[in-house]
């Protein structure tokens, strides 16, 4: 292998799996940074894309180098790039933007219908050294180290989410307790939400719950009714709150049946087609619904970071960590259902 190659997980055949390669280290424009990968999260997308879905087949490129949720440390910058240094850590947006649309134009960048995602549409950060724009980069302080850093672009999902209601004092319900359910909860309960509920049908992952969020109440819905949660603690009508993380059906309409008249959802979770939704039950309880997508950009980055620095903490969401070597372990960690979050170490 000569210097300027480096090992990369790639989708490099059009089926089942990933494989690691040899690539070329990217060569930077003037407006972009080479980032040296320290650590990286694997996320549901990219199981999505190991198991080379309809959804994969339609929107990943062959060959693609995987992976979006990463932190580093940059290793060069193009001659226009200002404010960033070799050497300082990062972490960085994974949505290469476009500057054309009405949405970007107004600086609702995460609304951006030409958005390009790093390991789906671009080349990724499963690799020793990602290219990133230089708009894209998110310095990190000292106080979040690598393998959080690595974990911020679910961590953004939970926090855009969340905070996409008032929270404060509320009650709240979140369904389905994959890591970036939990990661909701624990945001909810740093930003003051009375109670917090979560609901999954798996029992390790209501475990895991339990470990992140201080305070949770887990509920199995095949098991427990939540009727009898909403008096058990003592609420007069049901949950202010709702965000559902699941795409699943029946968790949609417990969320409904649940919440209080005017109640408000927050959809990140994505169910597997159409689904058959009782509008009835959302109009005549005067339900708010906001479908989610990404983050805000910076917005989210920014109120994470400062959360982050101020006492909440996701640590225990990472329940796996391997060598980058070791990713089959990793995959198949992820593919098993009940982990939190795998996090790579590329050095
Ligand atoms: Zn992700």
């Amino acid at each position: 292998m000569t210097t300027n190659e480096m090992r990369a997980l790639v989708k490099a055949k059009p089926e089942v799996g990933l494989w690691m390669e040899h690539r070329p280290v990217p060569e930077i424009g003037p407006d972009d940074v080479l980032i040296r990968i320290h650590k990286t999260g694997i996320c549901g997308t990219d199981i999505h894309i190991w198991n080379w879905d309809d959804w994969a087949q339609r929107t990943v490129p062959v060959p693609l180098v995987t992976g979006h949720e990463f932190a580093g440390e940059i290793v060069d910058m193009g001659r226009n790039v200002e404010d960033l240094k070799i050497g300082q850590r990062v972490s960085g947006e994974g949505h290469l933007i476009g500057k054309h649309s009405r949405q970007s134009r107004a600086g609702k960048f995460h609304l951006d219908p030409e958005t390009r995602g790093i390991g789906v549409n671009e080349q990724g950060a499963f690799a020793e050294y990602l290219r990133l724009p230089a708009f894209n980069v998110v310095p990190l302080p000292d106080a979040i180290d690598d393998e959080i850093g690595a974990i911020l672009d679910p961590l953004g999902n939970a926090v855009h989410t969340a905070l996409s209601f008032d929270l404060v004092g509320e009650d709240l319900l979140i369904t389905g307790a994959g890591p970036i359910g939990i990661m909701a909860g624990a945001v909810a309960r740093h930003v003051g939400a009375r109670h917090v509920v979560i609901t999954d049908l798996n029992p390790d992952r209501l475990a895991l719950a339990r470990k992140v969020v201080k305070d949770v109440v887990v509920v199995d819905p095949k098991e427990t009714d939540l009727a009898a949660i909403v008096s058990d603690l003592g609420m007069k009508q049901g949950f202010d709150v709702g965000l559902e993380m699941s795409g699943s059906q029946a968790a949609l309409d417990q969320m409904v049946e649940a919440l209080v008249m005017g109640g408000r959802i927050a959809l990140l979770g994505i169910p597997p087609g159409k689904s058959p939704v009782d509008w009835s039950r959302i109009v005549f309880k005067a339900i708010t619904i906001k479908g989610v997508y990404g983050r805000e950009i910076f917005e989210t980055w920014y109120k994470m970071i400062a959360m982050l620095e101020n006492g909440l903490d996701v640590r225990p969401v990472i329940t796996h960590r391997f060598k980058a070597a070791d990713f089959r372990d990793g995959f198949e960690t992820m593919r098993g259902g009940s982990s939190g979050k795998v996090v790579l170490d590329w050095r």
